[in-house]
């Protein structure tokens, strides 16, 4: 379980915005980036490196790199 005062001190490491806490994934999300960061263990995962990206809101923009 994640305290509240935990998720008042954590930022995101991209942008330093808030985060917000998805109880179902156990997920810190970025809003912002569209990243979610990972909890394991009651730890959360704060590397944009481990983060998971959230579905892209529009892919038709998205350039086909194969
Ligand atoms: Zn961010």
């Amino acid at each position: 379980m994640i305290d509240k005062e935990l998720l008042t001190i954590l930022v995101c490491p991209q942008c330093k915005g808030p985060l917000v806490l998805d109880r179902e994934a156990r997920e810190l999300i970025c809003k912002a980036d569209r990243l979610a960061f990972a909890i394991r263990e009651g730890v959360p995962v704060m590397l944009v490196d481990e983060a998971r990206r959230l579905d892209l809101p529009a892919p038709a923009t998205a350039a086909g790199a194969g």
